[in-house]
This record gives C-alpha cells, sequence and structure tokens, in this order.
C-alpha cells in the first residue's frame, strides 16, 4: 500500500517565516488561501483586477499585480486556469522568481506537457487537493480535510519535498491523507478521472438514464429525482462506506437488479473506450486539443456548452431545485 501521510507525520515549521503567493484567487485560490493563513502561514493574492481581487480584498488580504507578488515570495502557488498559467507565467511569473523559491500547482497539466518550463533554480512541486475548491474550503472549516496529492518536478534546494508537505498540512490535506506522486501519474489521472468517470462518465450516465424514462412516456419530475438527485444520496454512501456500504443500505431488490443489470450498462465495449481515453492522455492528445481550442477562442466548448445547459434535465431541475430551498445552489 501507498504510504499515507498525516499532520503528525509532518514538521510544518519549515513554512514558517515564508511567504506565499497564491495566484488566482478562483475555486482552488481562495481555499489554499484561507486555509493557509488559517494554518498560521503568511499569505499573499496576486491577481488582476476584477471581482476576485475585490473577494480577495474583502476576505482581508493583500491583493497585488502578479509580477510584484511574486517577487516578494518564497512559494509561488499557481492557481490560475490551467489554459491560461502558460500565458501569465511568461508575462509575469518566470522572470520575477526568487533563487531557490519554490513554484508550486495543484494539477500537472502546464508542466508536464510542457506549457510550462521551469528555471533549472527553483523548487517545482505540485499538492493537489483531490476535491473541488469550495469543499477544500468547507471541510477545512468544519475541522476535516480533502485527501491531497504531493509531488516533486525539481528539487533545486533539497527541501521541495519538507516544503510540499508542509504546504498540504496548510491547506489541510493532511487531515485526511497525503500520498507522494509524480506530475505524470496526477496529471493522467487527474484527467482521465474527470473524463471517464467523475464528470463525463457521471453526466453521459444521468442523461441517458433521464432520456431513457423520459422518451417512453414517463414524467420528467419522476425521472430527475430518480437519476439525478438520488445520486447524490447513493454517493454519500459510497463515500462513507464503499460498494458494500451503499449495497448494505439498499433493497436486495435493487442489489440484485445492481448485479444483473451494472455490467450491462458499463461493459467491456465501455471499457474499451476507456481505455481510448486513457491512451490520449497519455500521448497528448486531448491536451493539444484542448489547448488549441483556447487558442481559437473556444467555439466548440461553447457551442456544447449552450447546448447542454438547454437540456431537458436541467430545466426541470432548475424548477425542482426552486422548491427545495435545502438544496443550496452556489452559482445563485
Ligand atoms: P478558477 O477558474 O476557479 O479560478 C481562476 C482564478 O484565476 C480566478 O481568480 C481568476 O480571476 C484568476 N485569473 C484568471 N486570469 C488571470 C490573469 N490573467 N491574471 C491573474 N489572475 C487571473 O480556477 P480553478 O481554481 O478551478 O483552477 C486552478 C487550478 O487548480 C488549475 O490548475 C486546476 O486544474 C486546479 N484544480 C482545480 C480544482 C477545482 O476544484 N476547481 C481541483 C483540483 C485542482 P478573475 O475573477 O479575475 O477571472
Ligand atoms: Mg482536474
Ligand atoms: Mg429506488
Amino acid at each position: 500500500m501507498s504510504k499515507v501521510l498525516y499532520e503528525k507525520d509532518i514538521n510544518k515549521e519549515v513554512l514558517q517565516g515564508k511567504k506565499i503567493a497564491v495566484i488566482g484567487y478562483g475555486s482552488q485560490g481562495h481555499a489554499h488561501a484561507l486555509n493557509l493563513r488559517d494554518s498560521g502561514f503568511d499569505v499573499v493574492i496576486g491577481i488582476r483586477p476584477g471581482n476576485s481581487q475585490k473577494k480577495a480584498e474583502e476576505d482581508g488580504f493583500t491583493a497585488l499585480a502578479v509580477d510584484e507578488a511574486v517577487k516578494q515570495s518564497d512559494v509561488v502557488m499557481v492557481l490560475l486556469p490551467d489554459e491560461l498559467q502558460a500565458r501569465v507565467y511568461t508575462e509575469s511569473i518566470k522572470d520575477n522568481l526568487k533563487e531557490g523559491s519554490a513554484l508550486a500547482f495543484a494539477h500537472g497539466f502546464n508542466v508536464h506537457y510542457h506549457q510550462i518550463v521551469p528555471p533549472a533554480n527553483v523548487d517545482v512541486f505540485l499538492v493537489a487537493p483531490k476535491g473541488p475548491g469550495h469543499l477544500v474550503r468547507r471541510t477545512f472549516e468544519e475541522g476535516a480535510g480533502v485527501p491531497a496529492l504531493y509531488g516533486i518536478y525539481q528539487d533545486y534546494t533539497g527541501n521541495a519535498k519538507d516544503v510540499a508537505l508542509a504546504y498540504s498540512v496548510g491547506v489541510g490535506g493532511a487531515r485526511a491523507g497525503v500520498i507522494e506522486t509524480t506530475f505524470q501519474e496526477e496529471t493522467e489521472t487527474d484527467l482521465f478521472g474527470e473524463q471517464a468517470v467523475l464528470c463525463g462518465g457521471a453526466t453521459a450516465l444521468i442523461k441517458a438514464g433521464f432520456e431513457t424514462l423520459t422518451e417512453a412516456g414517463y414524467q420528467p419530475e419522476v425521472a430527475y429525482f430518480e437519476c439525478l438527485h438520488e445520486l447524490k444520496l447513493i454517493v454519500d454512501l459510497l463515500y462513507e462506506g464503499g460498494l458494500e456500504n451503499m449495497r448494505y443500505s439498499i433493497s436486495d431488490t435493487a442489489q440484485w437488479g445492481d448485479f444483473v443489470s451494472g455490467p450491462r450498462v458499463i461493459n467491456d465495449e465501455t471499457k474499451a473506450r476507456m481505455k481510448e481515453i486513457l491512451e490520449e492522455v497519455q500521448n497528448g492528445e486531448f491536451a493539444k486539443g484542448w489547448i488549441l481550442e483556447n487558442q481559437a477562442n473556444r467555439p466548440k466548448f461553447n457551442a456544447i456548452n449552450a447546448r447542454e445547459n438547454q437540456h431537458p434535465i436541467e430545466k426541470v431541475g432548475r424548477e425542482l431545485r426552486d422548491l427545495m430551498p435545502f438544496v443550496k445552489n452556489p452559482l445563485k
């Protein structure tokens, strides 16, 4: 089994007296910055003028231009959107990094696919919480944490690992467990997971189930509750106790249906598709497509996004969620 590290295994003193620049104040940025500050570290935000800058200032941070924040800092955590990192790095980060400082990421994409080539005289590491930023903050406030991966790409000072581990304590990851990885493994598993299982796989499964029921004439409201709303309750059981716990809680009828029908939905053919997806992540094909899509100002991304937002499951879902005040929509 991989070695899992917890707060008791890690010395966070190596970051005491150091300044950490969190670049970007979005989903991950606000969570890292607030958690690190609550853990006793000295944090400054590097951001452009706009909403995120205002939010950082409202939260009590000093918000500087990116180049200024980098110049002042010993650790520079880049939490910009992946597709913008290379440009901001070239314009505002690269020439302002102090020798012996650390350049850090929460996802290995840009370094692994060589969109950012760090100078030789800095440490380069990643600390990637395995969860959405808003939960990285919420769980921290609740006294818990989201597990994190850490990886070292370049160890100029000889301290890169200690600094990365101290950072993972600061962000709350070490409360749940921290595992060593490489930039390659983090990047490839993260991209595969979000495409095949967590985001792409799950949304395609939900939509296919909803469409099958409504095309057969069942009420959209019933199909929504069955295929989307209830999934959260099932996932909570999986999260708490694995497949066994979920199957313990559902009826034996549901469990029998799980055994005989699940493998007909996700079958050898699906797995062959998953292998293709993994291959395209590994050989850079996916990264190339995403980088080019951004260079073309996202024509395909925007078209698909607009169409997806009009899907009948979204329309009925909006209406039903408005009637459930306990279901909080963070976008509202
Ligand atoms: P977001 O899109 O939520 O936030 C990006 C931030 O960058 C915003 O504050 C934005 O500010 C700022 N920004 C954008 N352009 C610039 C610029 N030119 N100069 C300065 N600031 C800028 O990003 P995420 O938090 O989703 O992603 C950050 C990183 O974390 C990525 O590497 C991602 O892969 C990784 N990650 C994300 C996870 C998540 O939960 N979302 C999970 C694990 C890893 P503005 O408001 O001005 O646009
Ligand atoms: Mg990801
Ligand atoms: Mg049922």
